[in-house]
């Protein structure tokens, strides 16, 4: 049953959520290779199928991701770019094997399809449930393939609810350590991480100046502000076709010595992400990740966003 409580309407109404999750917290095969360096992924016998019947080249895909890995290789391995430089490298083979954007495209294709699957099955045994979607942090907040390939208007088509993930202090770590740091090695390899994080504030519409610098990342988080800005685009996207409920951080763990440790959030931050989130529109919050890593003092502040 669920693992989140569900905010706006807090004491009017308890709402329980039975959460189903397939395949959310991945992504396609264009984004393991460029900002990861891993292998990607899928060409069993099933994703051959599907591409062949879009009519698309199988080897030529395969060719193209090859020589993308291959690309990445060589920057992890610290090796110079050639002269062209990394991303007109990378943006050559995409024309010569504009497979591989087909590719990747069909792994969200499938991706939605199988979630459509899943709301219209839920819907039929029990159509009084609310089935929703979570979009986890890589794809509500990073990852440019995704955020391309699919919008939130058109996962509404088949949910109920919209779920962004929107950790406020956990996305200034992840955004470094995940995203930032990972790219330095690969796809913007010739970037500084001060450029890169600039480039991350303005492709992904945020606004620099209330945002923090790379050095105040792990200590800031992201804060309220950027609650606001992706919640807005989620509803702006949704429109009135579903609920579009912001998932709170609160207390999301990071690494310590000894593994993963709940990070207390700043309580006023706390309390004005979930304030912030609903100024952008949503129709609720959900107090996220796990209530075992919840203190009882940062629910409080979650509940002060609520009650304001
Ligand atoms: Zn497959």
């Amino acid at each position: 049953m669920s693992r989140h409580a569900v905010g706006k309407g807090l004491r009017q109404r308890a709402v329980h959520l039975l959460a189903l999750q397939y395949g959310a917290e991945r992504s396609g095969p264009l984004s393991n290779v460029l900002f990861r360096g891993s292998t990607p992924t899928c060409f069993c016998e099933h994703c051959i199928n599907r591409n062949k019947t879009q009519g698309i080249d199988v080897e030529r895909a395969q060719t193209g991701f090859t020589n993308l890995l291959s690309l990445i290789r060589n920057a992890e391995a610290g090796k110079p770019n050639a002269a062209d430089g990394m991303l007109t490298s990378v943006l050559r083979v995409l024309h010569r094997y504009p497979e591989v954007l087909s590719w990747d495209y069909q792994w969200f294709q499938a991706d939605e399809e199988i979630c459509a699957q899943v709301h219209r099955i839920a819907k039929n045994v029990r159509p009084e449930i609310d089935s929703g979607r979570h979009v986890d942090h890589q794809r509500s907040s990073w990852d440019i393939f995704y955020r391309s390939a699919m919008t939130y208007g058109e996962m509404a088509e088949n949910a109920d609810f919209v779920k962004p993930i929107l950790y406020h202090d956990a996305m200034g770590t992840r955004l470094r350590w995940w995203v930032l740091e990972r790219l330095k090695d690969r796809l913007l390899n010739e970037l500084t991480l001060e450029q890169s994080l600039n480039l991350f504030y303005s492709t992904f519409g945020h606004d620099a100046t209330k945002l923090p610098k790379l050095n105040e990342l792990d200590s800031a988080g992201l804060g309220p502000e950027y609650v606001y800005r992706e919640t807005l685009r989620c509803k702006q996207s949704v429109g009135d076709k579903a609920k579009v409920y912001t998932g709170i951080g609160i207390d999301v763990p990071w690494y310590v010595t000894n593994g993963m440790e709940p990070r207390p959030s700043n309580p006023e931050k706390l309390t004005a992400a979930v304030q912030r989130a609903f100024d952008a529109g949503a129709d609720g919050v959900l107090a996220s990740r796990e209530y075992d890593e919840m203190r009882l003092s940062s629910l409080e502040a979650f509940g002060r966003g609520v009650r304001r």
